[in-house]
This record gives structure tokens, sequence and C-alpha cells, in this order.
């Protein structure tokens, strides 16, 4: 949806949102964030005493916002390059902005939203996951709650893909198939990210080196151009790959194809 967001916030706080609003309007005690973002899912509004800094990159207004200076000052080259080394994998960045809210706690990860991330550490691979879901979410877009794996494997194999950190194989013989839904997953968390997680980006690995690494990243780039701004189902992965037989056989053994 094109979507416009207008927020009014007390002026001592800042407001860090999908769309990336960088000079507010004085409202009296107020001041009011306004931001349009052409076409998203859903979008992230976060709104404290964040210490903000800014850059570009690669034509994209990156905006790193935390609580502490050092905390902004670790995460910035962390998401410049996770745009940048993303980018070159996956085709252009889907947005002119990407917007980071470094929250107060230490659970870890981070979430992701389009043109947004809210993050709860300074970890490396928690930002080049978060950010890779911008490909796989926010514009190749897909049913969460259906087909998790087509955003969660897809990022967890591209975090990898980054930092050259193959997935252990042993997860392709680990039980259950990569394509299922969240519900089917009861109160087991942990099976969830080892299934939807671990076993579906090593079955994406493995499906690359079968392949052949050079051609597989061209056809990964072209699903992603040909599924952008689409809800995309495992059939469309299916019809991307359909040069690479080796490869289809094994996301259907990990039960990630039918
Ligand atoms: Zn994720």
């Amino acid at each position: 949806m094109d979507t416009t967001l207008t927020v009014t916030a007390p002026a001592a706080d800042v407001v860090i949102m999908s769309g990336g609003p960088r000079t507010p309007r004085r409202d009296g005690a107020n001041r009011v964030w306004r931001a349009r973002i052409p076409a998203a899912r859903d979008v992230s509004v976060a709104v404290g005493p964040f210490h903000v800094s800014d850059t570009v990159v690669d034509g994209v207004a990156l905006r790193v916002g935390s609580y502490t200076t050092a905390s902004r000052n670790t995460l910035m080259p962390i998401f410049a390059r996770a745009i940048r080394e993303l980018s070159a994998r996956f085709g252009r960045y889907p947005f002119a902005s990407l917007s980071i809210a470094r929250v107060p706690g230490s659970q870890g990860g981070g979430i992701e939203y389009p043109a947004s991330i809210q993050m709860q550490s300074e970890s490396v691979t928690d930002a080049v996951h978060e950010t890779a879901h911008q490909w796989f979410y926010a514009m190749v877009g897909n049913s969460q709650a259906l087909h998790p794996w087509l955003d969660e494997a897809f990022a967890e194999y591209a975090e990898r893909l980054v930092d050259a950190r193959p997935e252990a194989a042993s997860w392709l013989s680990y039980r259950g198939d990569v394509d299922r839904s969240i519900e089917s997953y009861g109160t087991d968390s942990y099976d969830y990210f080892n299934v939807t997680y671990a076993k579906g980006a090593a079955a994406l690995e493995a499906a690359r080196t079968a392949a052949g690494r050079s051609g597989w990243d061209r056809v990964m780039r072209c699903y992603v151009a040909a599924n952008a701004w689409q809800i995309a189902v495992p059939a469309d992965f299916a019809r991307a790959i359909t040069q690479f037989p080796a490869a289809i056989a094994i996301l259907r053994r990990a039960g990630a194809l039918r």
C-alpha cells in the first residue's frame, strides 16, 4: 500500500520509522514527523530519546538511532555493509531509505519492517539477516503464516552467504518438511527455527552448490525481480529454478518444494 505516516511526538524525542523522515515540523511542545513509503506491507514506528546518525549508501538514506552513541556508532557501518553486500547479490535495495531503531533490551535479534528494522543487538549476522528481509518479505512478499521459509530460510541463507558461514549440511537430514505453516509447529519454537531457518537455508545452499554458484545467483536475482511487490508462493520459486533439476531434487527432498 502507498502509505503516508504522520506522527506527533514530544519535541525531545526522535521518531524512527518506515519512510525515513529527517526534518520534523515544530508544533508547540511537539514535533510532527511525516514520511511516505510508496509500497509497504506494514510499517514500523519507534519513538524515544534516540541518538541518530545519517549517511547515504549506494543512494539509500540510512538512518541509525540507538539509546547510546556507542551502539549507534557500532551499528552504522554494519548496516552500510549489509546494504552493499546484499544489493550485490540480490539486486538493488528496494526502498529510498532504511531506518534502524536499536531499542533497549538484550534478547538479541531484530524484527523487519519495510524500510525499517528494530534491533535488540549489535550483532553483524542479525543485522545482515534483518536487512535481507528487505528483499525477502518486504519486496518479494510471502504469507509468513503459510510459507514462512520463503522469507526466513532466504534471509538466513543470505546472512550466511554474505559472511561465508555455511549452514551445517547435517540439517538436511533433520526431520520435517521445510515448507510448513507456522501453526504446524504448535508451541515448539525450537523446531520452527531448526526446520524453517536452518534446514531451509541448508537446502538452499545445497541447491546452489548443485546448480553451480554463478548460474544460481543469476537466477536468484531473476526470482527477486519477477516476484517483486507481489506475494510469492513456493511454486513461483520452483518456476524460477526449472533449469536446475538437481537443485529442485534437493529442495523436494527437504520438503521445501512439492
Ligand atoms: Zn528473519
